[in-house]
Protein backbone atom coordinates (compact mmCIF):
# COMPACT_ATOMS: atom_id res chain seq x y z
CA UNK A 1 0.00 0.00 0.00
CA UNK A 2 2.68 2.17 1.15
CA UNK A 3 4.62 1.03 -2.32
CA UNK A 4 1.46 2.04 -4.54
CA UNK A 5 1.18 5.37 -2.39
CA UNK A 6 4.54 6.39 -3.28
CA UNK A 7 4.57 5.44 -6.66
CA UNK A 8 1.04 7.64 -7.30
CA UNK A 9 2.82 10.37 -5.60
CA UNK A 10 5.38 10.18 -8.12
CA UNK A 11 3.37 9.86 -10.92
CA UNK A 12 0.85 13.02 -9.97
CA UNK A 13 4.20 14.90 -9.34
CA UNK A 14 5.50 14.42 -12.78
CA UNK A 15 1.86 15.51 -14.18
CA UNK A 16 2.24 18.13 -12.01
CA UNK A 17 5.68 19.41 -13.37
CA UNK A 18 4.71 18.47 -16.99
CA UNK A 19 2.20 20.71 -16.83
CA UNK A 20 3.77 24.17 -15.46
CA UNK A 21 6.53 25.98 -17.13
CA UNK A 22 8.59 28.37 -14.78
CA UNK A 23 8.13 32.34 -14.68
CA UNK A 24 10.61 34.58 -16.33
CA UNK A 25 14.00 35.40 -14.65
CA UNK A 26 12.78 39.00 -15.25
CA UNK A 27 9.15 38.71 -13.15
CA UNK A 28 11.45 37.89 -9.85
CA UNK A 29 12.22 41.38 -9.87
CA UNK A 30 9.00 42.73 -9.56
CA UNK A 31 7.62 44.27 -6.23
CA UNK A 32 5.02 41.65 -4.58
CA UNK A 33 2.29 41.48 -1.60
CA UNK A 34 2.09 38.08 0.14
CA UNK A 35 -0.73 38.04 2.02
CA UNK A 36 -0.49 35.01 4.60
CA UNK A 37 -3.79 34.05 6.32
CA UNK A 38 -1.64 32.16 9.42
CA UNK A 39 2.25 32.62 10.53
CA UNK A 40 3.82 29.49 8.62
CA UNK A 41 1.73 30.17 5.46
CA UNK A 42 4.01 32.41 3.41
CA UNK A 43 6.95 30.02 3.71
CA UNK A 44 5.29 26.85 3.46
CA UNK A 45 3.53 28.06 0.36
CA UNK A 46 6.39 30.71 -1.36
CA UNK A 47 8.99 31.07 1.13
CA UNK A 48 11.55 29.49 -2.19
CA UNK A 49 9.60 31.84 -4.09
CA UNK A 50 10.37 35.10 -1.84
CA UNK A 51 14.35 34.19 -1.57
CA UNK A 52 14.26 33.92 -5.35
CA UNK A 53 12.54 37.50 -5.44
CA UNK A 54 14.70 38.94 -3.19
CA UNK A 55 17.75 37.71 -4.57
CA UNK A 56 16.23 39.38 -7.41
CA UNK A 57 16.29 42.59 -6.04
CA UNK A 58 12.49 42.62 -5.48
CA UNK A 59 10.46 44.46 -2.75
CA UNK A 60 8.56 41.89 -0.56
CA UNK A 61 5.80 42.87 1.73
CA UNK A 62 4.17 40.27 3.99
CA UNK A 63 1.00 41.02 5.25
CA UNK A 64 0.11 37.91 8.35
CA UNK A 65 -4.33 38.25 8.14
CA UNK A 66 -4.80 36.45 11.40
CA UNK A 67 -2.69 35.92 14.70
CA UNK A 68 -2.66 32.16 14.82
CA UNK A 69 -3.70 32.27 18.64
CA UNK A 70 -5.99 29.05 17.61
CA UNK A 71 -3.27 26.48 16.13
CA UNK A 72 -2.82 24.81 19.67
CA UNK A 73 -5.20 26.88 22.32
CA UNK A 74 -6.03 23.56 23.93
CA UNK A 75 -2.49 23.71 25.72
CA UNK A 76 -1.18 27.23 25.89
CA UNK A 77 -2.96 30.73 26.44
CA UNK A 78 -4.53 31.92 23.59
CA UNK A 79 -2.58 35.76 24.08
CA UNK A 80 0.35 33.74 24.61
CA UNK A 81 0.54 32.00 21.27
CA UNK A 82 -0.33 34.65 19.62
CA UNK A 83 2.71 36.05 21.16
CA UNK A 84 5.07 33.85 20.14
CA UNK A 85 3.73 33.72 16.50
CA UNK A 86 4.47 37.14 15.86
CA UNK A 87 7.79 36.82 16.83
CA UNK A 88 8.19 33.79 15.13
CA UNK A 89 7.21 35.21 11.75
CA UNK A 90 9.26 37.96 12.28
CA UNK A 91 12.25 35.82 12.57
CA UNK A 92 11.00 33.84 9.57
CA UNK A 93 10.68 37.21 7.71
CA UNK A 94 14.11 38.25 8.67
CA UNK A 95 15.56 34.81 7.48
CA UNK A 96 14.01 35.18 4.29
CA UNK A 97 15.62 38.58 3.62
CA UNK A 98 12.69 41.01 4.93
CA UNK A 99 13.09 43.78 7.18
CA UNK A 100 10.85 44.66 9.93
CA UNK A 101 9.09 47.56 7.75
CA UNK A 102 8.20 45.08 5.21
CA UNK A 103 6.02 43.10 7.27
CA UNK A 104 2.72 43.72 9.27
CA UNK A 105 0.17 41.87 11.33
CA UNK A 106 -3.58 42.60 10.71
CA UNK A 107 -4.03 40.85 13.80
CA UNK A 108 -7.78 39.47 13.04
CA UNK A 109 -8.03 36.46 15.38
CA UNK A 110 -7.22 33.05 14.29
CA UNK A 111 -10.38 31.24 12.36
CA UNK A 112 -12.30 34.25 12.76
CA UNK A 113 -11.33 36.00 9.15
CA UNK A 114 -15.07 35.47 8.02
CA UNK A 115 -16.23 37.83 10.81
CA UNK A 116 -14.62 40.74 9.58
CA UNK A 117 -14.63 40.36 5.46
CA UNK A 118 -15.51 43.99 5.51
CA UNK A 119 -12.95 45.77 7.73
CA UNK A 120 -10.15 43.43 6.15
CA UNK A 121 -11.06 44.32 2.66
CA UNK A 122 -11.07 48.52 3.50
CA UNK A 123 -7.41 47.69 5.38
CA UNK A 124 -6.21 45.58 2.30
CA UNK A 125 -7.25 48.66 0.13
CA UNK A 126 -5.10 50.52 2.22
CA UNK A 127 -2.30 48.49 1.73
CA UNK A 128 -2.19 48.26 -1.53
CA UNK A 129 -2.78 51.55 -2.85
CA UNK A 130 -0.07 52.34 -0.26
CA UNK A 131 2.36 49.76 -1.60
CA UNK A 132 1.25 49.20 -5.57
CA UNK A 133 2.92 46.15 -5.88
CA UNK A 134 2.73 44.50 -9.19
CA UNK A 135 2.49 40.57 -8.22
CA UNK A 136 0.25 39.56 -5.35
CA UNK A 137 0.64 36.38 -3.66
CA UNK A 138 -2.61 34.77 -1.82
CA UNK A 139 -3.72 30.68 -1.15
CA UNK A 140 -5.89 29.34 -3.52
CA UNK A 141 -9.83 29.87 -3.86
CA UNK A 142 -10.62 26.29 -3.24
CA UNK A 143 -8.57 25.66 -0.20
CA UNK A 144 -9.98 22.92 2.30
CA UNK A 145 -9.99 22.82 5.75
CA UNK A 146 -9.69 25.94 7.09
CA UNK A 147 -12.06 29.21 6.11
CA UNK A 148 -9.13 31.97 6.66
CA UNK A 149 -7.52 30.98 3.54
CA UNK A 150 -10.07 31.29 1.25
CA UNK A 151 -11.27 34.01 2.90
CA UNK A 152 -7.79 35.28 2.05
CA UNK A 153 -8.32 34.57 -1.04
CA UNK A 154 -11.68 36.53 -1.05
CA UNK A 155 -10.78 39.38 0.92
CA UNK A 156 -7.88 40.22 -1.40
CA UNK A 157 -9.54 40.04 -4.21
CA UNK A 158 -12.27 42.09 -3.29
CA UNK A 159 -9.70 44.87 -2.38
CA UNK A 160 -8.08 44.88 -5.77
CA UNK A 161 -11.85 44.92 -7.18
CA UNK A 162 -11.94 48.25 -5.43
CA UNK A 163 -8.36 49.85 -6.17
CA UNK A 164 -9.37 49.26 -9.69
CA UNK A 165 -5.60 48.10 -10.71
CA UNK A 166 -4.35 45.59 -13.21
CA UNK A 167 -2.29 43.26 -11.20
CA UNK A 168 -0.51 39.85 -11.36
CA UNK A 169 -1.90 36.90 -8.99
CA UNK A 170 -0.39 34.38 -7.89
CA UNK A 171 -2.56 31.62 -5.91
CA UNK A 172 -0.48 29.12 -3.74
CA UNK A 173 -2.00 25.50 -2.25
CA UNK A 174 -1.80 25.00 1.31
CA UNK A 175 -4.34 22.55 2.41
CA UNK A 176 -4.90 21.79 -1.26
CA UNK A 177 -2.12 19.22 -1.11
CA UNK A 178 -3.65 17.38 2.47
CA UNK A 179 -5.36 14.48 0.31
CA UNK A 180 -4.47 10.87 -0.90
CA UNK A 181 -1.94 10.56 -2.66
CA UNK A 182 -0.07 12.96 -1.27
CA UNK A 183 -0.82 12.42 2.26
CA UNK A 184 -2.82 9.19 3.62
CA UNK A 185 -5.64 10.38 5.34
CA UNK A 186 -7.12 9.27 8.37
CA UNK A 187 -10.49 8.26 7.76
CA UNK A 188 -12.59 5.18 9.35
CA UNK A 189 -16.26 5.46 8.58
CA UNK A 190 -18.11 4.96 5.24
CA UNK A 191 -18.98 8.81 5.27
CA UNK A 192 -15.32 9.87 6.14
CA UNK A 193 -13.97 7.51 3.45
CA UNK A 194 -16.85 9.25 1.17
CA UNK A 195 -15.52 12.75 2.19
CA UNK A 196 -12.12 11.84 1.84
CA UNK A 197 -12.36 11.08 -1.75
CA UNK A 198 -14.71 14.18 -2.71
CA UNK A 199 -12.12 16.12 -1.26
CA UNK A 200 -9.49 14.39 -3.64
CA UNK A 201 -11.64 15.00 -6.68
CA UNK A 202 -11.82 18.45 -5.68
CA UNK A 203 -8.41 19.75 -4.58
CA UNK A 204 -6.54 17.20 -7.31
CA UNK A 205 -8.49 18.65 -10.20
CA UNK A 206 -7.74 22.24 -8.86
CA UNK A 207 -4.18 21.26 -8.79
CA UNK A 208 -3.87 20.03 -12.14
CA UNK A 209 -6.39 22.14 -13.92
CA UNK A 210 -5.41 25.67 -12.18
CA UNK A 211 -1.26 25.65 -11.35
CA UNK A 212 1.04 26.03 -14.45
CA UNK A 213 3.34 28.18 -13.37
CA UNK A 214 5.98 27.45 -11.25
CA UNK A 215 9.66 28.81 -9.49
CA UNK A 216 12.40 26.51 -9.33
CA UNK A 217 13.88 26.18 -5.74
CA UNK A 218 16.19 23.41 -5.38
CA UNK A 219 19.01 25.93 -4.79
CA UNK A 220 17.36 27.22 -1.36
CA UNK A 221 15.14 24.39 -0.14
CA UNK A 222 17.99 23.91 3.00
CA UNK A 223 17.52 27.45 3.59
CA UNK A 224 13.51 27.31 2.99
CA UNK A 225 13.53 24.16 5.86
CA UNK A 226 15.36 26.14 8.26
CA UNK A 227 13.37 29.54 7.42
CA UNK A 228 10.47 26.88 8.61
CA UNK A 229 11.52 25.84 11.71
CA UNK A 230 11.37 29.35 13.03
CA UNK A 231 8.08 28.73 13.84
CA UNK A 232 9.03 26.97 16.01
CA UNK A 233 5.07 26.46 17.74
CA UNK A 234 3.80 24.69 14.34
CA UNK A 235 7.60 22.47 14.32
CA UNK A 236 8.32 21.69 17.61
CA UNK A 237 6.44 20.55 20.89
CA UNK A 238 6.43 23.85 23.26
CA UNK A 239 5.13 22.22 26.03
CA UNK A 240 5.74 17.67 26.48
CA UNK A 241 2.13 16.59 25.65
CA UNK A 242 1.66 13.87 22.95
CA UNK A 243 -1.29 16.38 21.73
CA UNK A 244 0.74 19.34 20.92
CA UNK A 245 0.96 18.43 17.35
CA UNK A 246 3.81 19.56 14.91
CA UNK A 247 3.62 19.97 10.92
CA UNK A 248 5.96 16.63 10.96
CA UNK A 249 3.33 14.94 12.62
CA UNK A 250 0.48 15.33 10.06
CA UNK A 251 0.01 11.75 8.27
CA UNK A 252 3.72 11.02 9.02
CA UNK A 253 5.66 13.75 7.70
CA UNK A 254 3.72 13.19 4.23
CA UNK A 255 1.85 16.17 4.07
CA UNK A 256 5.15 18.90 4.92
CA UNK A 257 6.98 17.18 2.09
CA UNK A 258 4.54 18.73 -0.22
CA UNK A 259 6.57 21.88 -0.11
CA UNK A 260 10.16 20.78 -0.45
CA UNK A 261 9.67 19.63 -3.80
CA UNK A 262 12.27 21.70 -6.36
CA UNK A 263 9.23 23.76 -7.66
CA UNK A 264 6.76 26.02 -5.72
CA UNK A 265 3.50 25.88 -7.99
CA UNK A 266 1.12 28.19 -8.62
CA UNK A 267 -1.80 29.27 -10.11
CA UNK A 268 -0.86 32.61 -11.78
CA UNK A 269 -3.45 35.00 -13.97
CA UNK A 270 -4.00 38.87 -14.49
CA UNK A 271 -6.42 40.26 -12.22
CA UNK A 272 -8.16 43.24 -14.17
CA UNK A 273 -10.12 44.85 -11.45
ZN1 LIG B 1 -2.89 28.65 7.53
Amino acid sequence: MNYLGVRSRRLCRFVIDRLTSEIDERDLGRPAAVFSPHPDDETLGCGGTILKKKRAGAKVNIFFMTDGQKSHSHLISAERLKCIRASEAIKASRMLGLEKEDIAFLEYKDSELNKNTHSAINRVKEILLRQQPDEIFIPHRKEPITEDHSATNRIVLSALYMCRRKITIYEYPIWLWYHQPWVNVPMGTPKEVLSALKQTLISEWSLLKDFRRSVYIGDVLQLKRAILDQHKSQMTRLVSDPRWQTLSDLSNGQFLECFFHEHEIFSQYVFHG
